[in-house]
């Protein structure tokens, strides 16, 4: 990596606030080039106040001249540029080596796939990118010369454990995925067709943007995570595991062909496996608790059961099938968790969605860019049929 630059994409989100606190743990190490959010421009200015980066990016036009306007008014040198292009022009700027890809959904793909081919090194959160276009994602690492390094807890934990940062040659017999479980692990099951959205954001362990909470709370999460896993770590998805493991602190595993099994445990906090890409291959300070085992104890694992969490079942058959499916099952999941929390569909509608949708569009091989983005839309029509549908027949 020639230039030392950071730019952060989502900056105003979960992934992009913890990512800050980190690099204000470790001051003059990480120059701030940009700083990437869709509309908050409250949450942007007072981030340019504190970081003081080069640029600011809205995607919205109306905000960012708010956010121009406010930074005129304080005297702040920022600069700011408006609409989806920035966000691929400050990712190719030169002064840029790393990239923070945490932008929430399909969103991410275009400024992600962008920072690939520029050769940056991308610290990928935005899973939906690799779910969707992980053959092309991966080209376009190649091909750039730069580098993936996961920042998925559990990606990053099974990164720390493989000797190289992949997997395959290395004498890997699976890759063991664990999941919370989500905040209704033990709800009885005639009870799930009434949660709402707050009690589905609810986590247990972690504090998350809405969307990947309910994803979570349906375990999508998990199957997104394993499709992620096969492009990161090149591994079928039969040799991708799930395990339940309700305390969040063993983040994930590697068992090996001896019986041996590594781990990596932590507390349940975003700025570890963030600080452990930004400095990686050093170590630097995250700002994280430490992890306190002895007052954690006794650590829980179960088997992951996917009649409760069909959603489960959805993505590693969508994993299996492979070529566009996967974007497919991500598109109708996107669309039917954005009408759950809008309330416009209950919580089991969401499964529904993303079945019925998955068994209406084939599965094709994934031949570039334009194809995939095009059954992106025709996935996401269809899931919107559907919710439309599913409102008439409760109404
Ligand atoms: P979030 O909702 O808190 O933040 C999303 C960010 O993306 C915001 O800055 C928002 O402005 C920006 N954004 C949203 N839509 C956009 C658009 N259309 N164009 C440009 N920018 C847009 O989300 P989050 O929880 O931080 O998650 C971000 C990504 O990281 C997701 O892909 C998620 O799956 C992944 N991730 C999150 C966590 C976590 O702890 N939050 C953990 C692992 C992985
Ligand atoms: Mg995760």
């Amino acid at each position: 990596m020639s230039a030392e630059g950071l730019v952060i994409l989502g900056a105003t989100g979960s992934v992009g606030e913890s990512t800050l606190a980190v690099v204000a743990e470790n001051p003059g190490r990480f120059p701030l080039v940009a700083l990437t959010a869709r509309s908050d421009d409250a949450r942007l200015f007072a981030q340019c106040v504190e970081h003081r980066p080069a640029f600011a990016v809205l995607v919205e036009e109306a905000a960012a001249a708010r956010l121009e306007a406010r930074l005129a008014d304080a005297g702040l040198p920022t600069r700011v540029l408006a609409g989806v292009d920035a966000l691929i022009e400050v990712v190719e700027l030169p002064a840029v080596g790393r990239v923070m890809a945490a932008i929430v959904g399909a969103a991410g793909l275009l400024p992600t796939l962008a920072a690939a081919r520029a050769g940056r090194q991308v610290l990928l959160a935005n899973k939906e990118s690799l779910v969707m276009a992980g053959h092309l994602l991966m080209e376009a690492v190649r091909e750039g010369g730069g580098e993936l390094v996961p920042i998925d807890s559990e990606h990053n934990a099974i990164f720390q454990c493989l000797p190289n940062g992949d997997g395959g040659a290395q004498g890997v017999r699976r890759l063991i995925l664990t999941a919370s479980g989500g905040p209704f692990l033990d709800t009885p099951l005639e009870q799930l067709s009434q949660v709402t959205p707050d009690q589905a954001c609810a986590h247990p362990n972690w504090v998350m943007g809405r969307k990947i909470s309910v994803d979570s709370a349906t375990m999508m999460n998990k199957g997104l995570e394993i499709i992620e896993a096969c492009w990161l770590f090149d591994m079928p998805p039969e040799r991708v595991d799930v395990m339940i493991h309700p305390q969040s602190i063993v983040h994930s595993m590697v068992e090996y062909e001896d019986g041996s099994v590594l781990a990596e445990l932590g507390a349940p906090d975003m700025r570890t496996p963030i600080a452990h890409a930004l400095g990686w291959p050093q170590r630097i300070r995250s700002g994280a608790p430490w992890l306190d085992l002895v007052g954690t104890a006794p650590l829980d694992f179960r088997v992951a059961d996917e009649a409760r969490f069909p959603c489960l079942r959805l993505a590693r058959e969508a994993a299996r099938r492979g070529g566009t499916h996967p974007a497919v099952l991500n598109a109708a999941n996107e669309e039917a968790v954005a009408a759950f929390l809008d309330g416009e569909v209950a919580f089991l509608d969401i499964a529904r969605v993303v079945g019925a949708v998955l068994d209406t569009l084939p599965a094709e091989p994934v031949t570039s860019l334009e194809q995939v983005l095009a059954v992106d839309t025709a996935a996401r029509a269809e899931a919107r049929e559907l919710i439309a549908a599913l409102q008439g027949a409760s109404a």
